[in-house]
């Protein structure tokens, strides 16, 4: 059995340096704990690792002890963090993505400037959550063509427009091409990451040329669901966590097994499938 291992499978840039930083920061610990508001990646068994180095994972700024350190993950979150943060003098560790920090800065600029703003992307997606927390909560957030279809643009309003950046590349083209029609004043900030566009890429690349696909990553990542989406209209494709999701009878069926890896994908969890594949 060949095992090819897509270009861009993995962390990207952004998670690395968020990782590292946040990994630097438990290791050098704080008296009054050290917390993640919300889980550092989406990927059980990294965050694993940090937990039983210390880090605690809490899901609202409320449950942080005050003077504690507080690690803000890659995808960001809403300004009002930041306020309540230097209220409870918390020490802050950002490791929000700088390409999500320039949505931010768009958003929070251009509505303050008393532009209407759309983003396109999951509205409960927590990158999402916290670009829509930089406009005072009022952003139109679309999802779908459909939903691009219903909107009704309110008249004699300028609008900004920026884009989740794990967003499907296709199916925001065709959402701009709709708003473009109903909006007259609109100014368009196409923010999807390079990063996941290019491993988005390589992933279809390589699924024209291999007999299967393993798509890893964790269940509840944005990014490896839409890597999965992309392969599967291409050929049979298996999304899988961990080495334990792999059913071996099925993979053993193909010559050639293609792997990608979503954007929260350790590079242990990559070469751990990688080797299992090659040992069937
Ligand atoms: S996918 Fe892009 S925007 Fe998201 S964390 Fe990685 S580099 Fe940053």
């Amino acid at each position: 059995m060949e095992v090819i291992i897509s270009e861009n499978a993995g962390f990207c840039f952004g998670v690395k340096r968020a990782m590292k930083l946040a990994w630097d920061e438990v290791c050098k610990g704080d008296e009054n704990g050290v917390y993640a508001l919300g889980p550092l990646i989406h990927n059980k068994q990294a965050i694993e690792k940090f937990e039983e180095n210390g880090l605690i994972t809490v899901d609202n700024i409320e449950n942080i002890k005050d003077d504690a350190k507080m690690i803000i993950r890659s995808h960001g979150v809403c300004k009002n963090v930041y306020d309540l943060a230097e209220e409870k003098k918390l020490t802050v560790v950002d490791t929000t993505c700088p390409f999500v920090k320039k949505i931010h800065n768009i958003v929070h600029d251009k509505f303050t400037e008393g532009y209407e703003i759309i983003v396109i992307g999951d509205s409960k997606h927590p990158e999402v959550m916290g670009i829509n927390g930089w406009c005072d909560n009022s952003a139109t957030i679309i999802k779908t063509v459909e939903e691009a279809e219903k909107f009704k643009a309110l008249s004699g309003r300028k609008y900004c427009l920026v884009a989740q950046t794990t967003m499907n590349l296709k199916i925001y083209g065709e959402i701009v091409e709709i708003l473009k029609n109903k909006i007259e004043d609109i100014e368009i900030n196409n923010t999807i990451c390079s990063a996941t566009k290019a491993r988005q890429e390589a992933a279809a690349k390589l699924a024209k040329d291999v007999d299967c696909m393993i798509v890893i990553g964790g269940k509840h990542s944005s990014n490896t669901q839409k890597l999965a989406g992309i392969c599967e209209n291409i050929c049979p494709t298996f999304a899988v966590e961990t080495v334990s999701d792999i059913n071996s009878e099925e993979i053993k069926q193909y010559k050639t097994v293609g792997i990608t890896a979503g954007a929260s994908t350790p590079d242990w969890i990559i070469n751990e499938i990688v080797n299992y594949i090659k040992g069937l």
